[in-house]
């Protein structure tokens, strides 16, 4: 993390985004914001107090009961006019995201196309809010549901996906009738503020979206304010079960998303060549900061497991790396701040110290008058699952080749991890593919397909480690999150119809 500093200096100063406006706050503490591919210091955030936090809490407070009572319909236009504005600003947008996070231009576009997609599955909400209904439940009785709002609801979220991720929550929860204060990274944090900028030019009222820039006294004060109804994290699992404990004993509904460690399933059939790209791009893409990376390569017999390696090793060593700004087609950037990309250097040195065989050394990648926080790829083969290079989240450009067996001893050592964010299984035998996906404990599952992110109609999340609270994100699971359900019982007697009735009603 980077020093805690009093504000004083010329670079720009970052503040927070409340009642639709953007409110500085003298003096309190500061963090400084890099560019990691200069290696240089881009802004200052002002990181909210308690009492700032409890500002965006009220403006979130006030803003809700004229926006909870617009219809449904109303509130999916102002997405669709979000959606719109996000589509102009679409460039601009992408390169905040590769300027304060590091990933090339290109897998920026990607995150915010993602987060797109969201907005455009919340444009749906008449359809998505329209609730249950039987008829006749008894004799004249009828039963429907109404998914109501839940309140003002927080979202905290991570450095990885600075658009994707908050946008998995606000535009959900927005047009489920609710307000939302945003605690974005205090790494990455101005695309998040554009973002809620935007959602004011879009129509939304002043205080229905709302952005508190800090750290962990921001986030108690989210977590225990009376006046916040659900919190929405992401972010790693020691904080996620944080989040969930403090804000479930304060009364609150929560979803935590937390860290992973993803395993790729090589099957003896797989196609190689199929897993080699598809085991590069997962674990190196987005120089493997992605909470869908795959960090784990499980080989299933030693003859895939050595023509597998022998074909990573050159891509590998030669992985094209860079300030995904300067340059078009690169394949890693750097990593999103120097301790980061010091803490994967340690994993690195631990690996090689641990007995792990180094394929590949990230370390040795030269990267001569660069002053970002650039390391090269690495590959580790023959990891034992015993070593904290196996056992950690390491989210960086470091890929372990685990060796085992068959398909049992596969399924076992994913089920066995503590995560189980997502994974995958490569193979051409649809039995064995049908089979893992039953049998995997994880929430997310890839046949042949190495990122199994949902699509924005479906649910985002994963199994055991991985999340606290039961439902996921976005799709289903996340219009359930966002509004609460009451289910109403009702029977109209008999009226005017029948004329006057003098005798004791009874059931039919
Ligand atoms: P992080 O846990 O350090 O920070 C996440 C958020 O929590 C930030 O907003 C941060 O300000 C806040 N925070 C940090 N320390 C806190 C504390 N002590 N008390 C209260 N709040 C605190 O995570 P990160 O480094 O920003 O992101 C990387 C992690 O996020 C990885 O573990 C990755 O796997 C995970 N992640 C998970 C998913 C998922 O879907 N499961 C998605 C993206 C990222």
């Amino acid at each position: 993390m980077s020093e805690v500093r009093t504000a004083t200096e010329s670079v720009p100063q970052i503040h927070h985004y409340i009642n639709g406006t953007t409110l500085q706050q003298d003096g309190g503490r500061s963090l400084a914001v890099h560019d990691p591919a200069k290696g240089a210091v881009s802004a200052h955030l002002a990181l909210a107090d308690t009492a700032m936090t409890r500002r965006a809490i009220q403006a979130a407070s006030e803003a809700l009961p004229t926006w909870s009572a617009m219809t449904p319909l109303n509130r999916a236009r102002v997405m669709f006019r979000y959606k719109a504005l996000i589509e102009a600003h679409f460039e601009e947008i992408a390169q905040l995201i590769t300027r304060e996070h590091g990933k090339v231009i290109e897998d920026a576009r990607g995150e915010l196309t993602r987060g797109l997609e969201i907005v455009e599955f919340a444009c749906g909400a008449p359809h998505l809010l329209k609730g249950e209904h039987s008829l006749n439940v008894g004799n004249g009785v009828d039963s429907y549901s109404m998914m109501q709002p839940v309140g003002v609801c927080a979202g905290i979220t991570p450095f990885n996906f600075p658009a994707m991720v908050p946008m998995w929550m606000f535009p959900v929860a927005l047009v489920c009738g609710n307000t939302f204060v945003l605690k974005p990274s205090e790494k990455d944090p101005s695309v998040p503020m554009y973002l809620a900028e935007l959602m004011t030019e879009a129509g939304a009222p002043n205080g229905v979206l709302n952005v508190v820039n800090g750290d962990k006294e921001a986030v108690d004060t989210l977590l225990t304010d009376p006046d916040v109804s659900a919190i929405s994290f992401v972010g790693s699992t020691p904080i996620a079960e944080h989040v969930y404990s403090t804000g479930s004993a304060h009364g609150k509904r929560v979803q935590a998303l937390g860290g992973a460690k993803n395993h790729m399933v090589i099957m003896p059939d797989a196609d190689l060549e199929g897993a080699v790209e598809a085991l590069l791009g997962a674990a190196y893409g987005s120089a493997g900061e992605r909470c869908m990376a795959i960090s784990v390569a499980v080989v299933v017999g030693d003859a895939i497991g050595d023509r597998l390696v022998d074909h990573l090793k050159p891509r590998v060593q030669t992985l094209k790396i860079g300030d995904g700004l300067a340059e078009k087609g690169l394949e890693m950037g750097p990593l999103v701040t120097r301790e980061h990309r010091d803490n994967v250097h340690r994993y690195v040195d631990l690996g090689e110290q641990e007995g792990a065989t180094m394929v590949v050394d990230g370390r040795q990648r030269e990267f001569r008058g660069e002053d970002g926080y650039f390391l090269g790829g690495t590959l580790f083969d023959h990891v034992k699952t015993d070593m904290r290079i196996y056992t950690d989240e390491i989210f960086g450009p470091v890929l372990c080749v685990v060796r085992v067996p068959d398909y049992e001893s596969a399924v076992a050592l994913v089920n066995e991890n503590e995560f189980g964010n997502g994974t995958a299984i490569f193979t051409r035998d649809g039995d064995a593919a049908r089979q893992f996906t039953s049998d995997v404990q994880a929430g997310m599952v890839g046949v042949n397909v190495p990122i199994p992110v949902p699509m924005a109609f479906h649910s985002f999340g994963g199994w055991k480690r991985s999340l606290f609270g039961p439902l996921h994100m976005h799709g289903p699971d996340g219009i359930r999150f966002y509004t609460q359900m009451k289910t109403v019982t009702a029977r109209w007697p008999k009226g005017v119809r029948a004329g006057s009735a003098f005798n004791m009603p009874t059931m039919e």
